[in-house]
C-alpha cells in the first residue's frame, strides 16, 4: 500500500513553504485522501463521518457533479467573452430559485469575491460606503471582507472597526443581549440606534450585510421577524440589504431553498458560495436589475474564471442533484430527527445548554452551568477529539468555542445521525461530562 508522503513530511513542508497562517484541525492532524457521500477516508481507508463540510453539499465527489465537470473540462474552458450555452442555462436555473425581483446573476469564484462585489454594487447604488454588519460575523478574506467581519477585525491580529463600519448587536436568543424568542424588536431597536448615530454624523446608511443564519458567530437562529424589521429600517434610511447565503443556502434549512426565506424577506443582493459547486471554486452574486444597472459606469467588470463553462456545468449538476435526489426534503427530515435526538440528550445531560437549528444547520451549545451559561470550552474541545477518535469529524464554533457546529453534506442519513449522536453520548459518558 502506497500511502504517499508521511504526515510529518507534509506538516513540515506546510510550515516552511505554504505560509504560517494555514491552520490544521485536531492535535494530531488527519491525512484525508478520498471522499464519498457524507464520509471522508484517510490514507489507510478508514472512514470518517463528516459533520462539518458544508461545501461538498450533495455528497463528496458526487458522480453526476464529477462527470459534468469532467465532460466540460475535456471540451472547452474559456472566459465569458465568447458566447456559450452553459452560462445561460445555469443562470436561468439558479435565478428560477430566487424571488422574481432578483433577476441578475454575476458569477465569481469564492464567497469572499462574491461579498466584495456585493459591497461594490451596494456602494454604487446608494452612493454611500457606510456599512452595518452583525457582531461576530465572518464574510470573507479580502480587505473589504475583513473590514466587514467583526470575527476578524475584533479578533487576534485585527485592527478594530474601520470608520465606515458599524457593528450591530448579534441577535442571539440564547446568550445574546436580549434573550428568548420574542426579542426581534429589541435587537431591531439597537439597529435603529446605530442608524441614528450614522445619520447624526451627517452620513447616509449604505449597506447592511447579514448572514441569513449566523454561522461563525455560533450557529445562531435569529428571532422571528428580525430581518423583516431590520431590512425596513435600513431601506427607510436609504440603504440596501445583502443576505450572505454562502454557508446556509441551497436547501440546507430544509423548508426553503434559501435561508432568508425563513425570515420572510427579499434581499436586495444575495451572495452564494461554498455548496454552489460542491467543492469546485465558484460563487455568485444575485441582485436586482436596478442595482446591476447602477454598476454600469463605463468600467468593465471582467472576471477571468467567473462563469466559465466548466463552473457552470458543475453548478448546473449541483442544482439538478438537489432536485432529483430531493435533498432539501432530506435536510428537513433528517435535520428534524437529529435536532430531536439532541433535545432528548439535553434532558439527560445538563452540559447541553441549548439545541437549535433549521434543517441540517444545527448548533449544540455546551455550558458548565445552565443558569450562568458558563461556556464549557474545555469539554467541547475534548468531545471533538473524542469524536475524531471514534471516526466522526466535528468542529466548534462561537466566541467561546463551546458550540458544536453541525452542518454535514445534505445527503446525510438518519443512520448517519444515529452514528453521530451515539458517539457524542458515548463521549459525554466516557469523559464523565455531567449528566442531570
Ligand atoms: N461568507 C460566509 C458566511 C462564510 O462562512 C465564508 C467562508 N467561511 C465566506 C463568506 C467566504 O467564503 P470563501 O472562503 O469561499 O471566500
Amino acid at each position: 500500500l502506497d500511502n504517499g508522503k508521511s504526515k510529518n513530511e507534509i506538516v513540515n513542508y506546510r510550515k516552511k513553504h505554504l505560509g504560517k497562517t494555514l491552520s490544521l484541525s485536531y492535535k494530531e492532524p488527519l491525512k484525508i485522501v478520498r471522499g464519498q457521500g457524507a464520509y471522508l477516508y484517510n490514507e489507510y481507508g478508514t472512514p470518517y463521518l463528516d459533520m462539518v463540510n458544508n461545501v461538498c453539499h450533495v455528497g463528496h465527489c458526487h458522480p453526476k457533479v464529477v462527470s459534468a465537470g469532467q465532460n466540460q473540462l475535456a471540451k472547452l474552458n474559456t472566459n465569458t467573452r465568447y458566447l456559450h450555452d452553459n452560462i445561460v442555462e445555469y443562470s436561468e436555473k439558479l435565478l428560477a430559485t430566487m424571488p422574481e425581483k432578483l433577476s441578475v446573476c454575476m458569477l465569481v469564484n469564492s464567497g469572499s469575491e462574491a461579498n466584495e462585489l456585493a459591497f461594490r454594487l451596494a456602494q454604487n447604488f446608494t452612493g454611500s460606503k457606510q456599512l452595518l454588519t452583525v457582531d461576530g460575523a465572518y464574510h470573507g478574506n479580502t480587505s473589504a471582507c475583513i473590514e466587514a467581519s467583526p470575527y476578524k477585525f475584533d479578533g487576534p491580529g485585527g485592527k478594530g472597526a474601520a470608520d465606515y463600519v458599524h457593528k450591530v448587536t448579534l441577535p442571539d436568543p440564547y446568550r445574546g443581549k436580549y434573550q428568548g424568542e420574542n426579542t426581534a424588536t429589541d435587537y431591531a431597536n439597537d439597529v435603529a440606534q446605530v442608524i441614528a448615530d450614522i445619520e447624526a454624523k451627517g452620513e447616509q446608511v449604505g449597506t447592511f450585510i447579514c448572514e441569513s443564519l449566523q454561522g461563525v458567530a455560533g450557529q445562531i437562529i435569529m428571532p422571528e421577524g428580525y430581518l423583516t424589521q431590520v431590512y425596513q429600517l435600513v431601506r427607510n434610511a436609504g440603504g440596501v440589504c445583502i443576505a450572505d447565503e454562502v454557508q446556509v443556502g441551497f436547501g440546507r434549512v430544509g423548508t426553503h431553498m434559501w435561508a432568508f426565506e425563513t425570515q420572510n424577506v427579499v434581499p436586495d443582493i444575495v451572495t452564494l458560495g461554498k455548496p454552489i459547486g460542491n467543492g469546485h471554486p465558484m460563487a455568485a452574486v444575485i441582485t436586482t436589475q436596478a442595482i446591476a444597472d447602477a454598476f454600469v459606469n463605463g468600467m468593465e467588470y471582467f472576471n477571468t474564471f467567473g462563469g466559465n463553462p466548466v463552473s457552470c456545468a458543475i453548478g448546473n449538476a449541483v442544482l439538478d442533484v438537489i432536485k432529483q435526489e430531493r435533498l432539501q426534503e432530506n435536510a428537513l427530515t433528517v435535520g428534524h430527527y437529529l435536532l430531536n435526538r439532541f433535545k432528548t440528550l439535553q434532558e439527560e445531560y445538563s452540559i447541553i445548554g441549548d439545541v437549535r437549528g433549521l434543517g441540517l444547520f444545527i448548533g449544540v451549545e455546551l455550558v458548565t452551568d445552565r443558569e450562568t451559561k458558563t461556556p464549557a470550552t474545555d469539554e467541547t474541545g475534548k468531545l471533538v477529539e473524542f469524536a475524531k477518535a471514534h471516526q466522526v469529524l466535528l468542529s466548534t464554533e462561537g466566541r467561546f468555542y463551546n458550540i458544536l457546529k453541525i452542518k454535514p453534506p445534505i445527503v446525510f442519513s438518519k443512520r448517519d445521525a444515529d452514528i453521530f449522536v451515539n458517539v457524542i453520548e458515548q463521549g459525554l459518558k466516557q469523559l464523565n461530562i455531567n449528566s442531570n
